[in-house]
C-alpha cells in the first residue's frame, strides 16, 4: 500500500464498529489476570512489544505512531519520546560508554552539540567535529575508539548534506554505529536507513506533529538496536511520550504528505523571489539546483521541505533585526512545521567560514505565498535596501 494510505490506517485496529479515531488510552498502568502473563510481558523489552504494563515504557497510543514512523523511515521499529532532545540523548547514550569517541558534524542542532561537547566529556566520551562535506574528512577523524558517527543531513540553518551511503559503508567496515538527525528532511522526504544508517532521529515537534501544539521526538532503527535501548536507556531515563501527545502525533501524521507538498511549493516560490532581491547575498536551500551538493539532494531527498535561510548583504545586526521585526506574517520564533510562517536570525559560524554572518532562517507556513512575498518586500524596502 502507498504511504498516504498507511498513514490513515496502519496500526489502528478497527473492529467494524466504534470510533473512527482511536481513543486516548489515558492510563498509567495495565492490569493482568495472572502472574505468568504479567511476567511474560514485564520482561519482554522488545521495542515493539504490543502487551503493555506501564505507560512509561509503552502504551497503545504510542504504538500506532511508532508503526507509522517505522513504515515511513523504512526501519524495523521506532520509539517515540517526550522531545527530539530526549530521543537524541537516548540514541547517543545507548551507543557510547566511557572511553569512546564520537565524530559529529559541526552544523548540528545547538543543544545536541552542547550535549556532545559539554556533557559527554564529564563521562569520559570525547569527540571530533567535522564539516561533514566530504566522507574522507569523516573517515580521517575516526580513531580506534570511535563508536558513533553523528550526522544531520540536511544540517541546521545552512542545509549541508552528508553522503549517507559512503559514511554508512565506511562505518560498517569499522564496526562504528551511525546516527542521523532527519528532522530537517522529514521522514517523508528522506529515509537514511535505505543508505545503511543505523539510527534515525526526529524532532517530531516539527513536521510530524505539524500543528505547533506538541513537543515530541522519535528514534527509528533495527529491532536489535532499539530493543537494547529499551532494556536500558528507554527504561531508566523514563522519557517516552505520554498518550495524549502521541495521539496528537497520530493526527498530525495523517496530513503529513499534503502539508509537506504544499509548503515546499511555497518555499520554492520564496526561493525564486529571494533570488530576485538585490538585498540578498546568499541563499541556503536544500532544493536549490545550484546547491554545491545538489547530487546528494537528488540522491537522498525526494523533496526540498519548507525551510530556507539567507544572508543579507547588509550585515549590521540592528538592520537585520529591524527587518525581521517588521515582518507581519513571518513571526519571530524558533521551531517549524506548523501552520504559521516563522523567521529567526542566527549568527552562523560553521568551521569553514572565517567570519560569522547573520543569517535569517525562514519557515514557510500555510499563508498564501503572495502575502508572504508582500510581507518580505515591505521589510526589505524599509530596512535592508
Ligand atoms: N534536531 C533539530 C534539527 C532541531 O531543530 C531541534 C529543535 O529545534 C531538535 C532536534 C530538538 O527537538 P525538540 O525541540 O523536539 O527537543
Amino acid at each position: 500500500m502507498n504511504r498516504e494510505t498507511e498513514l490513515q490506517h496502519l496500526g489502528e485496529e478497527k473492529s467494524g464498529t466504534g470510533p473512527v479515531v482511536p481513543p486516548i488510552v489515558q492510563t498509567s498502568l495495565f492490569v493482568y489476570p495472572d502472574f505468568d502473563s504479567f511476567w511474560g510481558t514485564m520482561f519482554d523489552h522488545s521495542a515493539d512489544n504490543e502487551r503493555f504494563i506501564y505507560s512509561r515504557v509503552g502504551n497503545p497510543n504510542l504504538s500506532v505512531v511508532e508503526k507509522k514512523l517505522a513504515m515511513l523511515e523504512k526501519t524495523e521499529t521506532c520509539k517515540i519520546f517526550t522531545s527530539g532532545m530526549a530521543a537524541i540523548t537516548a540514541g547517543i547514550l545507548c551507543s557510547v560508554k566511557a572511553g569512546d569517541h564520537i565524530v559529529a558534524v559541526d552544523t548540528m542542532y545547538g543543544p545536541t552539540k552542547e550535549f556532545i561537547l559539554k556533557w559527554l566529556p564529564r563521562f569520559g566520551v570525547t569527540h571530533t567535529l567535522v564539516t561533514g562535506n566530504d566522507p574522507a574528512e569523516i573517515e580521517a577523524a575516526c580513531t580506534a575508539e570511535t563508536k558513533l558517527i553523528y550526522l544531520e543531513s540536511p544540517s541546521s540553518i545552512l542545509f549541508r548534506f552528508q553522503d549517507l551511503e559512503a559514511v554508512a559503508r565506511f562505518a560498517k567496515s569499522k564496526g562504528i554505529r551511525t546516527m542521523v538527525d532527519n528532522s530537517y528532511a522529514s521522514p517523508l522526504f528522506s529515509q537514511p536507513a535505505t543508505f545503511g544508517i543505523d539510527l534515525i532521529v526526529h524532532s517530531a515537534t516539527k513536521y510530524i506533529g505539524g500543528h505547533s501544539d506538541v513537543v515530541a521526538g522519535a528514534l527509528c532503527g533495527s529491532r536489535e538496536h532499539l530493543d537494547a535501548m529499551m532494556a536500558e536507556e528507554g527504561q531508566w531515563l523514563g522519557a517516552l511520550l505520554p498518550p495524549f501527545p502521541a495521539w496528537l502525533l497520530m493526527r498530525g501524521l495523517r496530513t503529513l504528505p499534503m502539508r509537506m507538498e504544499h509548503s515546499q511549493r511555497t518555499a520554492f516560490e520564496i526561493f525564486e523571489y529571494l533570488k530576485s532581491r538585490s538585498e540578498v547575498d546568499e541563499i541556503f536551500f536544500a532544493g536549490d539546483p545550484d546547491h554545491p551538493q545538489n547530487d546528494l539532494f537528488k540522491k537522498q531527498m525526494s523533496g526540498a521541505t519548507s525551510l530556507l535561510s539567507f544572508a543579507p548583504k547588509v550585515q549590521e545586526m540592528e538592520k537585520v533585526k529591524a527587518f525581521v521585526e517588521s515582518l507581519n506574517l513571518f513571526q519571530i520564533g524558533v521551531s517549524w512545521g506548523g501552520f504559521e510562517s516563522l523567521a529567526v536570525i542566527i549568527p552562523a559560524h560553521p568551521m569553514n567560514w572565517s567570519e560569522p554572518r547573520w543569517v535569517v532562517r525562514l519557515y514557510c507556513g500555510f499563508e498564501h505565498v503572495d502575502d508572504l512575498k508582500a510581507d518580505l518586500t515591505q521589510g526589505f524596502e524599509a530596512h535592508l535596501a
